[in-house]
């Protein structure tokens, strides 16, 4: 079922779901599955599943550019269609521009039809760490909204290999990523609102947040979307902090900023046991605002850990 169906279907009613980042090589499902059952009784309508970047190195070889590619962890659409027959539930593959060629997602995204999956998220991805901005990959998309319109051609029938019958039309509902403090690229908030809009005109049919700490960012960030004319439903996404290193990380990874009282509370803390109290219970009030304000559902990044995620979730839903 796609996000906006269960959003329509929860009438009114705030829902909860979250995001899992796939384990490095090495680890084997049943942990996974151990770390998403506890969060299974507050009745997530999806679980989105992220994608890393992959690494892709060229080499010359005999006159031609031989491509070498290295996967730090398992695919995220293998993942997905795990997730989803195991619980019984919707789940949502990050979909990126960066490191996959325009005939690499089509096959992803053939795949993903073939799994039952009616929901991607369409995303550019970040720079490489040895990078200063991002490059697209070589026949790969450079921003979200050439992706979207791929996803988007596949509900036409336009494949980029005309190699699938003409009525497998895949209709994804296509979810994209919206920034309440500005994209970190973005030389204005105005200006990212405007690549927002022309990513919803593609073909988006929601936005989840990147995550804040301060509830006025996202009801000021919807207020202005609104003003322009974005009418699809926006997700708010939250992250409760867990260590003292987040005081700087999150800031400087994510350009995003943290409110004074929050920053107060951790600098006190004695340990990082501390500082994950702290951040459950700034979540909490945050979500219990968000809550009373009507959002559709709240959105957790749970950094593949679901024990702060459910010690929210018990006092939200
Ligand atoms: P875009 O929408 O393409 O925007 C990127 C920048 O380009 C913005 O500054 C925008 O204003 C600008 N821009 C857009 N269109 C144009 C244009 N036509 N001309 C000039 N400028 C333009 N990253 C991962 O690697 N894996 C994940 O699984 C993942 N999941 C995420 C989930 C969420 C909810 C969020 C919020 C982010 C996620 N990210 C993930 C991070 C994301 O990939 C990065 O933030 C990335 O830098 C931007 O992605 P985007 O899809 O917003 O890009």
């Amino acid at each position: 079922m796609k996000v906006t169906e269960h959003l329509e279907k929860g009438a009114g009613k705030t829902l909860f779901s979250f995001e899992i980042i796939p384990p490095k090589k090495g680890h084997h499902i049943k942990d996974l599955y151990e770390n998403i059952a506890p969060l299974m009784e507050f009745n997530p309508p999806f679980i989105d599943v992220t994608t890393s970047r992959e690494e892709h190195v060229y080499l010359e070889k005999d006159g031609l550019l031989d491509r070498r590619i290295t996967r730090m962890r398992p695919g995220t659409v293998g993942i997905c269609a795990a997730i989803k027959h195991k619980f019984d539930v919707d789940t949502v593959p990050h979909v990126l521009c960066g490191g996959f060629t325009k005939e690499e997602t089509e096959y992803l995204l053939v795949d993903c039809h073939y799994l039952g999956i009616d929901n991607v998220m369409a995303l550019r991805g970040d720079a490489m760490s040895h990078q200063k901005y991002f490059e697209p990959t070589v026949g790969g998309h450079q921003y979200a909204t050439q992706l979207v319109d791929q996803i988007k051609n596949l509900s036409k029938g336009t494949y980029l290999h005309n190699v699938v019958e003409t009525d497998y039309k895949p209709n994804f509902c296509i979810g994209v990523a919206g920034y309440p403090e500005k994209h970190l690229e973005a030389p204005s908030l105005q200006s990212d609102l405007k690549r927002l809009k022309e990513k919803v005109a593609a073909g988006a049919d929601y936005v989840v947040t990147q995550m804040f700490f301060d509830n006025q960012k996202y009801f000021d960030f919807v207020a202005a979307a609104r003003a322009i004319g974005i009418t699809v439903p926006i997700i708010p996404g939250l992250k409760p902090m867990a260590i003292n290193r987040h005081l700087q990380l999150l800031p400087q990874v994510f350009k995003i900023d943290l409110p004074e009282p929050l920053i107060k509370d951790v600098e006190a803390c004695k340990s990082n046991a501390d500082v994950r109290a702290v951040g459950v219970d700034w979540c909490i009030q945050q979500s219990k605002e968000l809550l009373a304000a009507g959002v559709p559902l709240i959105h957790y990044y749970s950094m593949g850990k679901s024990d702060n995620i459910r010690a929210i979730a018990t006092e939200v839903f």
